[in-house]
């Protein structure tokens, strides 16, 4: 285990992620009834920022302009509660996100791995009653968790990749979710890089026989494979209306992260349907 998300944290990769998981709980707290969220690979939490770094092309590039990304305006706002005195020096992971959207009558579970991250996300979260923190593998533990008592929320599926079989992975767990909980919302963050190992993701989710699109925003031309390329979440069950508020709000916003002139696109993919062929 390699992999720590600070050399990452506030990327475009996180920008996009983060901005949509905002626009994901911001829906589910418009019923009063209680909800849950996964997060399965949650990070530490809080990361410091100090450049060079990843997030001078993420980030850093909203943040003097936050005032009109309206769109985003929750997702900024967290970000602006870790950076109250202007300058931006601290960028929150998925856990301190989540953590802003709770009401007192939801619930967090976050799971982590990185003895590290897990000691990180326990200084950050001590004392917090309605966030459960498990030092676990996700790939075998978030079962457990899955469906939860409430019967609604989300499963955020966030692993860095630094594996080969995560992609597989990530479909195992969306098999079993399909098949224990299959009205929970689903969110898999997966880098845009190898078009090969994406498409069996995306075939998986196809016969899962759910409501599903994929969303990849792309900051860089896709025909090189090798390297970061942009990003995709594979989303599951959205709540409504979230794809069109998508398709609207997500193209300014590739262009604004476009690592060339004209090289930011989003692409949607409806994973919804028939079996296909394997
Ligand atoms: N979700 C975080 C966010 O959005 O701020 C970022 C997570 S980062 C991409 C992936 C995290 O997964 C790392 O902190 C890493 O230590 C952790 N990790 C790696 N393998 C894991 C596993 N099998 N189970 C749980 N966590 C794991």
């Amino acid at each position: 285990m390699n992999y720590r998300h600070s050399y990452h944290a506030g990327n475009g990769a996180d920008v996009f992620k983060h901005a949509v998981l905002a626009l994901v709980l911001v829906a589910l707290r418009k019923k009063d009834t209680p909800f849950c969220v996964i997060d399965s690979h949650a990070g530490g939490g809080v990361y410091a920022l100090k450049a060079p770094g990843e997030f001078q092309q993420g980030i850093a590039l909203l943040w003097p302009e936050r005032a009109r990304w309206r769109a985003f305006a929750d997702y900024l706002g967290v970000v602006e509660k870790y950076n109250r005195q202007g300058a931006l020096k601290f960028y929150p992971g998925s856990p301190l996100i989540i953590r802003e959207f709770l009401r007192a009558q939801d619930r967090a579970v976050l799971l982590e791995l990185h003895p590290e991250e897990y000691a990180a996300l326990q200084v950050n979260f001590d004392g917090v009653k309605n966030i459960a923190l498990h030092h676990a593998d996700a790939w075998s533990a978030l079962r457990a968790f899955v469906p939860p008592r409430e019967n609604r929320g989300v499963v955020l599926i966030d692993p860095p990749y630094e594996r080969a079989d995560e992609f597989e992975q990530a479909a195992l767990l969306l098999k079993y979710g399909a098949k224990h909980w299959r009205n929970g919302v689903y969110m898999v963050w997966y880098p845009v890089k190898q078009r090969r190992a994406i498409e069996r993701l995306h075939r998986a989710v196809r016969n899962l026989k759910l409501a599903a699109h994929a969303v990849e925003l792309t900051t860089l031309p896709t025909d090189v494979e090798t390297r970061l390329n942009g990003s995709g979440l594979v989303l599951i069950n959205a709540p409504w209306k979230l794809l069109d508020t998508l398709r609207e709000v997500l193209p300014p916003l590739a262009e604004r992260l476009a690592a060339q002139p004209g090289s930011g696109k989003v692409s949607f993919v409806d994973l919804t349907g028939a079996v296909q062929a394997a």
